[in-house]
């Protein structure tokens, strides 16, 4: 077998997002379209996490690609929340004898789950509560919103449902900045939107905001930053912004060069160093939480190992072995489709794994570096061994002796103690402030080579 050629490897700090390990783009069809009974029979499921998507938004941002549709004709929400329900029905059925199925973790994401009315937030938390068995009330729940979508009818019903998270992307205070990075909102809007937000008690807001726009300074990030400090916000995530392909910013033709690197990691330093002395601390390149917030998250769901069933279209599952989701796509002409197809679809076939990509030991291995390295706290290696009975050095000396070299990572370990010891592999500060850097560098040469073969749509 010969191996396929890959692409020489991007450079620069900002070559990739990762929030989950393969990306979407390496999954391809299953051709066996194995059944879910299978796949979940040996499973541990005694502290799964639940994701539902809703793929509708008001307007489709600038920067993103993420898998979503612009507004929905007459009764297609009601449609999508049908097929959902069918769907969560399936899963459960397969589900059914293969031992507890308990969940520890929920969210809500998409798109913009606010899009729904509030009536039909009820019937979303009725199918996470009562279709697929998920405790609302007793796990973390979060739920992403937009600011005109974050009305009261629908925040109540979340508050009532039992949300302890509410994320609003906010991405600029500024209304110019807005406007350049394709999410047009007045900056009134949005402050009335965190007021109600705060107004119906749910425990933890997060606000996102987006360095890197077009225009933007130190001085107008600031801005922005102190804007939403204002709110005390019990978390803060600070993205990088990105021109992927096929979104708006991507047809308006900006192209990453080097002091565009350079305005982002001056931005972010400047974002960082500023919610450090304003008492947040930072769990990771993007995240940020304020020091007396509330506990967050399931204390029994590790992300590294645990499974996770998402429903509806552009949710991924993951067990051990298969990674899952839909049919993925950016433009909105087969967004539409897929979406299309997902809403007339029988019960019957949501029972199979139609699109993803398996996971082998090597993959695993990868998985688990790649989720807790990223993470401020970092690797246990005491935990790695545990799992594999390897040392991370065994499995990535190559690659971490990189990483030690750039000064981007440290080791808690003495010199020279035996591999039995344990130690946390930590990024620095440098080296978190490279994470979309190092992400990539630990990607499978399979995965990459797919990542790189897939056909954009
Ligand atoms: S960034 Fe959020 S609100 Fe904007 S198009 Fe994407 S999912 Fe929708």
């Amino acid at each position: 077998m010969t191996t396929p050629a890959l692409p020489a490897p991007a450079t620069g700090p900002y070559r990739h997002y990762v929030y989950a390990y393969p990306h979407k783009t390496a999954y391809r069809a299953l051709e066996d379209r194995p059944h879910l009974a299978g796949l979940w029979a040996d499973e541990p499921k005694d502290a799964l996490s639940l994701y539902l998507h809703i793929p509708f938004c008001e307007i489709r941002c600038g920067f993103c690609n993420l898998f979503t549709r612009v507004g929905a004709p007459d009764g297609l929400t009601g449609a999508y929340l049908d097929a959902l329900d069918r769907q969560a029905g399936a899963v459960r059925e397969a589900l059914a004898g293969t031992g507890e199925v308990r969940f520890a973790t929920a969210a809500f994401g998409g798109g913009t789950p606010t899009f729904l009315t509030a009536a039909e937030l009820d019937r979303l938390c009725d199918i996470a509560e009562h279709r697929m068995g998920a405790d609302l009330r007793a796990v973390p729940l979060s739920v992403e919103a937009s600011p005109a979508t974050a009305t009261a009818d629908r925040l109540a019903v979340l508050a009532r449902r039992g949300v302890t998270r509410l994320s609003l992307g906010v991405q600029s205070f500024i209304d110019s900045e807005a406007r350049a990075a394709v999410r047009p909102q007045r900056r009134a809007d949005v402050d009335t939107a965190l007021g109600r937000v705060r107004e119906a008690g749910i425990p933890v807001l997060n606000i996102d905001l987006i360095y890197g726009i077009d225009g933007q300074t130190p001085v107008t990030w600031l801005r922005s930053l102190d804007a939403a400090l204002a709110w005390r916000p019990e978390e803060l995530y600070l993205y990088p912004l990105y021109v992927r392909p096929l979104t708006g910013l991507d047809r308006l033709g900006g192209h990453p060069d080097t002091a565009w690197d350079e305005q982002r990691l001056a931005l972010y330093r400047v974002g960082r160093d500023h919610l450090l002395a304003h008492g947040y601390v930072q769990r990771s390149m993007r995240m940020f939480r304020r020091a007396d917030a509330p506990p967050e998250g399931a204390g029994d769901y590790a992300c590294q190992t645990d499974g996770m069933i998402g429903l509806g279209c552009g949710a991924r599952s993951y067990t051990t072995t298969l990674h899952y989701s839909f049919d993925y796509a950016v433009g909105m002409n087969r967004i539409r489709s897929i979406i299309d197809d997902y809403v007339t679809r029988p019960a019957a076939a949501f029972a199979h794994a139609e699109y993803g990509r398996a996971m082998d030991a090597d993959e695993a291995r990868r998985r688990h570096l790649l989720q807790s390295l990223l993470q401020a706290d970092g690797l246990d290696t005491a935990d790695y061994r545990a799992r594999f009975g390897t040392s991370p050095a065994d499995d990535f000396g190559r690659e971490l002796d990189r990483f030690a070299a750039l000064g981007w990572l440290t080791d808690t370990a003495a010199p020279g103690a035996p591999a039995t010891v344990s130690g946390t592999l930590r990024l620095t500060p440098e080296g978190l402030a490279h994470s979309d850097a190092i992400g990539p560098d630990l990607f499978s040469p399979a995965v990459r080579a797919a990542m790189a073969a897939y056909d954009r749509k």
